[in-house]
C-alpha cells in the first residue's frame, strides 16, 4: 500500500504545447482518487506517467518513498485496467489472469490459488477455462480487474475502465468498483470523463481542463463550491444554469439583475459581490435549486423569476422544465407532479442561497 504523489509534472508530445502542464498532486495511503476531465485535457497521459507508460517531460513521480522517474513500468509495483480490457484472445481467463504471475516466477500453487481468490471475488470462477471472445464485455472487464487484483500492486490505475460497457452494465460495474475497493484497501487512481463515475466513486476528485488541474476536493466540495465556471458547468446533469447579468445596489440591497428579471443576492454574499457592484458577472443556479412558484408555500417577490415555458419533460421521478427568460434558456428540475403549461408564462422561484457568481474576465467563483 503507499501513498502517490507528483510534482511539477509536464509532458509536451509536440515542443510549446503541453499534454500535462506542471501539476502537482498527493494521493494519500487506501485513498481513491478520480482524474475527470473532458477528452484530450491530460488524464490519461497522468495516468500513464504514473504507470511508467510514458515518459516525463518534466517534474518528479514518487510511489511510496520511492522516487520512480526511472524505474520500468514493471517495477513501479502498480496495476493498471484499461478500457479495451488488453485480453489475449488466444488464452483462458486462468491463463489471462495469472499471465502476470507466471512472468514473475511465482510458484504454481500461490499463482493458483491468487486466480481462484479473485475468480471469486468478481463472481467468475466457473469460467476460467472460457476464452475472451466467449465472454461479455462486463465479463472481460471483470476479467481485466481479476488480471490486476492477483498481482497485489500497491496501486491500482484505472484508465476509463466502463467506457466500453453498455449504460446498464456500466452502473453495475461501477458498483462492484466500489466494493473491490472496500475489500482491497489498497490505492486507486482512476480515469473518467464521466462525472457521475467522478461523484460516485472518489474520495476526492481532481478536475482538469487543457492539462491543467482546475480543482481538487471531496465530490460534494467540488459540487457545492466549484471554484470556477468550468468546473460547475462539468459536474452536474442537467448542467449548471449560467445567466450573463450585472450586480447592482438599491438601497442596502444587492440584486442580480439579468435584463428581464432581478433577483436579491443574500446577505451571506454581500461581502462577495461588493466589488462588483456595476459590474457584469455570470450567475450559475443548478437546475434543482428552481422551484415552480405554485409548489412554494412562501416565495418573496425578489426571488421570483417570470419565464416561458417551452418544454416540459416528465422523466418519471422528476420533471424537467426548459424554461425561457426572453434573455436566457434555463433548466428547473422540479417534483414529478409539476405540469405547468406549455408555451406560457409562469413563475420560478430561485433559490438564492444557492447559487454562483462567476468573473466575467477570469471565470473563477467570486468570493
Ligand atoms: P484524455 O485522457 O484526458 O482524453 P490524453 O492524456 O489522452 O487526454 O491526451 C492529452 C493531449 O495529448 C491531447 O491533446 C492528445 O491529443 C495528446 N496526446 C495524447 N497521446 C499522444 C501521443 N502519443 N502523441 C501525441 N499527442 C498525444
Amino acid at each position: 500500500m503507499a501513498q502517490v504523489s507528483l510534482k511539477d509534472v509536464s509532458k509536451f508530445y509536440r515542443a510549446g504545447v503541453p499534454a500535462v502542464d506542471s501539476i502537482s498532486l498527493g494521493v494519500e495511503n487506501k485513498e481513491f482518487l478520480v482524474l475527470v476531465g473532458p477528452s484530450g485535457c491530460g488524464k490519461s497521459t497522468t495516468l500513464r506517467m504514473i504507470a511508467g507508460l510514458e515518459e516525463i517531460s518534466s517534474g518528479k513521480i514518487w510511489i511510496g518513498n520511492t522516487l520512480v522517474n526511472d524505474i520500468p513500468a514493471k517495477d513501479r509495483d502498480i496495476a493498471m485496467v484499461f478500457q479495451n480490457y488488453s485480453l489475449y484472445p488466444h488464452m483462458t481467463v486462468f491463463e489471462n489472469m495469472s499471465f502476470g504471475l507466471r512472468l514473475r516466477k511465482y510458484p504454481k500453487q500461490e499463482i493458483e490459488r491468487r486466480v481462484v481468490e479473485a475468480a471469486e471475488i468478481l463472481g467468475i470462477r466457473s469460467m476460467l477455462d472460457r476464452r475472451p471472445r466467449q465472454l461479455s464485455g462486463g465479463e472481460r472487464q471483470r476479467v481485466a480487474l481479476g488480471r490486476a487484483i492477483v498481482r497485489k500492486p500497491q496501486v491500482f490505475l484505472f484508465d476509463e475502465p466502463l467506457s466500453n460497457l453498455d449504460a446498464k452494465m456500466r452502473v453495475q460495474m461501477r458498483t462492484e468498483i466500489h466494493k473491490l475497493r472496500m475489500r482491497l484497501q489498497t490505492t486507486f487512481i482512476y480515469v473518467t470523463h464521466d462525472q457521475v463515475e467522478a461523484m460516485t466513486l472518489g474520495d476526492r476528485i481532481i478536475v482538469m481542463r487543457d492539462g491543467k488541474i482546475q480543482q481538487c476536493a471531496d465530490p460534494m466540495t467540488i459540487y457545492d463550491k466549484p471554484a470556477n465556471k468550468f468546473v460547475a458547468s462539468f459536474i452536474g446533469s442537467p448542467p449548471i444554469n449560467l445567466m450573463q447579468g450585472r450586480i447592482i445596489k438599491k438601497e442596502r440591497k444587492y440584486f442580480f439583475d439579468e435584463g428581464k428579471f432581478q433577483v436579491k443576492i443574500v446577505e451571506e454574499m454581500h461581502k462577495d459581490v461588493l466589488s462588483y457592484v456595476g459590474k457584469e458577472v455570470i450567475m450559475g443556479i443548478r437546475s434543482e435549486d428552481i422551484y415552480d412558484k405554485l409548489f412554494v408555500s412562501e416565495a418573496s417577490l425578489e426571488t421570483t423569476v417570470r419565464a416561458a415555458c417551452e418544454v416540459v419533460e416528465p422523466l418519471g421521478s422528476e420533471v424537467y422544465l426548459y424554461l425561457n427568460s426572453g434573455k436566457n434558456s434555463f433548466i428547473a428540475r422540479v417534483g414529478a407532479h409539476n405540469r405547468p403549461d406549455v408555451n406560457k408564462d409562469m413563475d420560478l422561484v430561485f433559490d438564492m442561497s444557492k447559487v454562483h457568481f462567476f468573473d466575467r474576465e477570469t471565470e473563477n467563483t467570486i468570493i
